[in-house]
């Protein structure tokens, strides 16, 4: 079987210097708030092209957090409208409905699963405050054009860089466009810990001092609370194997695009279409980098089963859209056609850097004779 995400290969790469990052921070006797995490961050921060990195415990605080620091700042206020593309993976809107904002779905661009400066344009109001754009699948947002509208309407950015790590428009990376940006390090993300984890970026020194300490209890100085926060750290131990895995973040995307590349070429039969990028053509491929290949198709099921026949595991990236589901049963009615038959015919073909030419090939001649029913 072809794994859809061999983990332990790709964290095996690394095994001796893993191991030496968990002994420094064994022998230090220091686990939370030291050296580790100032040096990850400060790497982050550098590798994004922001000025600041803040860890943060998860993704989903990353993006929580920022949205309440603006709510402190008193540049969001509850019931302030935010825009998020309804295809999102639901951490996106969790952390807008956790602070009491209101979420305006909108359809996402039909080829890059990302949001549409048009149709985002077209749903703006008096009431809209922040625009959260999301790097689906590991391909930028059309920021340039995101950031002109923004500036247009005063409106913030939050970009959702969970899946985006190192991806780029004209060299400015994932991390870097937006007012913030937060990361997820979850072990399957591209840059992966072997834990939980997450940071958000930006250039705002104000913003970054809240998110700081609310996820510090509130605090800037011990036992002192300027907020009601809580408890969100990336701690000694994941931020020592982020700075190992940094190292090599880049040399795994490239093998990414390789792959992803390969499947492009490859992959012919007339009823699967393949990701299409907006920025870069198939070999540049500057603003993608492949946290996922998504193809999809009217005959989903019976080409899943195919692949699963043939040793090709295949996951879906979302079986249910965020309006769809029970935790949201108020939008349960909102129709999102786009949204919707996106969610019915994507799947998600392996891709990981320790994957071989010959599984790549196994792949491709898989999806190639796949008969339809
Ligand atoms: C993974 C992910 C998140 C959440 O990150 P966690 O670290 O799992 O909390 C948020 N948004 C997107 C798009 C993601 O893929």
């Amino acid at each position: 079987m072809i794994p859809f995400l061999d983990l332990k290969a790709i964290n095996a790469q690394y095994r001796h210097d893993l191991i030496d990052a968990a002994t420094r921070v064994i022998d230090s006797g220091w686990y939370i708030q030291g050296t580790e995490l100032k040096a990850f961050e400060s790497d982050f921060a550098a590798y994004c092209g922001a000025q600041h990195c803040i860890g943060v415990a998860n993704g989903l605080d990353a993006l929580t957090l920022t949205l309440r620091a603006w709510k402190e700042l008193g540049k969001l206020k509850e019931g302030d409208e935010i825009i998020v593309p309804a295809n999102t993976y639901i951490a996106s809107i969790l952390a807008i409905t956790e602070n009491r904002l209101q979420p305006v779905l909108v359809e996402p661009d039909e080829h890059t699963y990302n949001l549409c400066p048009t149709k985002t344009a077209a749903v703006i109001t008096a009431n809209t405050k922040a625009i959260l754009a999301v790097h689906l699948y590991g391909q930028l947002a059309p920021m340039p054009e995101l950031m002109a509208l923004a500036d247009e309407h005063g409106l913030l950015v939050l970009e959702d860089s969970a899946q985006a790590h190192g991806a780029a428009i004209n060299g400015k990376k994932a991390g870097s466009w937006g007012h913030a940006s937060g990361f997820s390090f979850y072990p399957g993300k591209n840059l992966g810990a072997l834990g939980d984890a997450g940071a958000v970026t930006t250039n705002d020194d104000e913003l970054a001092t809240i998110i700081r300490a609310l996820g510090n209890y509130g605090s800037q100085k011990k036992y002192e609370n300027l907020y009601q926060g809580v408890n969100s750290r990336l701690d000694e131990m994941q931020a020592a194997m982020l700075r190992v895995k940094l190292q090599h973040l880049d040399t795994e995307t490239q093998r990414r695009k390789e792959i992803a590349l390969a499947y492009a070429k490859g992959i012919t039969h007339p009823a699967l279409s393949q990701p299409i990028t907006a920025h870069s053509t198939l070999t540049s491929l500057e603003n993608h980098v492949f946290h996922l290949y998504v193809i999809r198709t009217a005959e989903r099921e019976a080409l899943q089963t195919h692949l699963a026949n043939t040793g090709v595991q295949t996951l879906i990236h979302y079986p249910i859209p965020p309006h769809q589901q029970q935790a949201y049963a108020k939008w349960n009615e909102q129709s999102c056609p786009l949204t919707e038959a996106m969610h019915q015919q994507v799947l998600s073909l392996p891709i990981s850097p320790v994957m071989t030419d010959d599984q790549v090939d196994a792949v491709i001649a898989a999806c190639n004779s796949f008969e339809m029913p």
